[in-house]
């Protein structure tokens, strides 16, 4: 099986490591990859990865069998509907399916009707239209943009003035909603459109700083699976959020086919949906790969030719924990540029580091590209084992221009 993997982020090398494990996979092929992934697959650097003209023409005459999208991008500019329609095996939700992350609005609505449990809201056509309501509603009050806003189109507002604030920066759409209170969790869900399979649950730590200080990140880290989901509250929001939203895709003719994420409140009322994303997490894949105890490759190719109720996926028992080192000022004024050494150090202490901003200099040193550059993982039979392994890998490396927090999986 020859496989090709877009995105050049951490997550896209943990996913290029497991599958280069695979037995079924011979050739690995990675566009436009990283430094890291050069490491474990071929790069296509010069392939336009939203184009879907593009990729079908490069996975065609590359005889890709598997083509597994990792961002968004590819997913909202079509790619996985023209590679589904050429007749390429894809794990990616096509262009309708992709709406339950690019639009909150369509979400909202199919919880109505499916009675999934989530935060009370409201949808306007504009900012200005939200305004009274925004301006009465009671506190907090969730403001947010409807559409894709890369993860700043969300404020959770303790004032009407903080609220009508957030509100005149949205241009389009706005959803209005209630504030839910409790602790945040992540579940991941494989589905082929007809069957799926529950993968992980995960906490990730979206603020910059210790203490969830600073602002809102990518993600600074994660742990997997997530300390206040047990299985059985797992369970329930499967049953409760999962399942009802898949069906409805289903029966609306726009099955969904990837990687649905669902971001839980944990309420005292039971788990709610936050929102969903339609692709595999950042940085939880980082640390969900490193439990994955089965074939990756043989279980994407079924999920793509709708053959996923035949490989159950097995993960094993221990926890695994992810550190991010991003540059410093990230995220608002990343400075990159900067060296970076002792990476093989922490990979000798058994840790895997996964690279997402990184290239390497013409003396072959390691240099910083991104805001976030590198993904710490590692697992132990329990957090703490995993939280002390995954620390003392991250203090092999020597990079005065980084950061990470000290409190992951706390
Ligand atoms: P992401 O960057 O994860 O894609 P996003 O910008 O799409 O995020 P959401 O995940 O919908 O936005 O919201 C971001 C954060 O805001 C959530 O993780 C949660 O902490 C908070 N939040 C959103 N909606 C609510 C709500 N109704 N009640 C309480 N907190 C909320």
């Amino acid at each position: 099986l020859d496989v090709l993997v877009l995105g050049s982020g951490g997550r896209e090398h943990a996913l290029c490591w497991k599958l280069k494990q695979s037995a079924r996979v011979r050739r690995l092929v990675c566009a436009p990859g990283n430094a890291g992934i050069g490491q474990v697959a071929e790069r296509a650097e010069e392939l336009a990865i939203e184009e879907p003209a593009d990729v079908v023409a490069f996975a065609r005459e590359g005889g890709f069998g598997l083509v597994v999208i990792g961002p968004e991008g590819p997913l909202v500019h079509g790619v996985s509907d023209a590679l589904r329609a050429a007749g390429i095996p894809v794990v990616g939700p096509s262009q309708a399916a992709a709406r339950l992350e690019g639009s909150k609005g369509f979400t909202k609505d199919l919880c109505t009707r499916a009675g999934i449990p989530t935060a009370a809201y409201r949808r306007f056509a504009s900012a200005t239209e939200a305004h009274h309501y925004v301006a009465v509603h009671p506190l907090p009050v969730v403001v947010k943009a409807d559409g894709l806003a890369m993860g700043k189109g969300v404020t959770v507002a303790d004032s009407n003035e903080e609220g009508l604030a957030a509100l005149a920066l949205i241009q389009g759409p706005v959803v209005v909603e209630q504030f839910m209170e409790g602790t945040e969790a992540s579940l991941f869900v494989l589905s082929d459109g007809k069957s799926m399979q529950v993968w992980a649950t995960a906490r990730d730590h979206k603020r910059a700083f210790d203490g969830d200080e600073g602002g809102n990140t990518g993600g600074m880290g994660a742990i997997t699976p997530a300390p206040d989901l047990p299985d059985a509250l797992r369970d329930r929001a499967v049953k409760a959020i999962i399942e009802p939203t898949l069906a409805a895709m289903r029966e609306a003719g726009t099955p969904f086919e990837g990687m649905l994420y669902a971001g839980l409140m944990l309420t005292r009322a039971g788990p709610m949906l936050i929102e969903y994303n339609v692709r595999f997490g950042d940085p939880e894949t980082q640390a969900m790969m490193l439990r994955l105890d089965c074939d990756l490759g043989e279980l994407l190719l079924a999920c793509a030719q709708g053959r996923l109720a035949e490989v159950p996926a097995r993960w094993s028992a221990d926890t695994a924990v992810t550190v991010v080192l991003a540059s410093k000022g990230y995220p608002e004024a990343p400075r990159t540029g900067t060296p970076i050494e002792g990476v093989e150090a922490a990979e000798a202490t058994g840790a895997v580091v996964f690279h997402a901003g990184t290239r390497l200099g013409a003396d072959g040193t390691l240099i910083a590209t991104g805001g976030r550059v590198l993904a710490v993982s590692a697992k132990g039979g329990d957090a703490n084992t995993a939280r002390e392994r995954a620390y003392a890998a991250v203090a092999k490396i020597d990079w005065p221009g980084g950061f990470f927090r000290t409190d992951i999986g706390k």
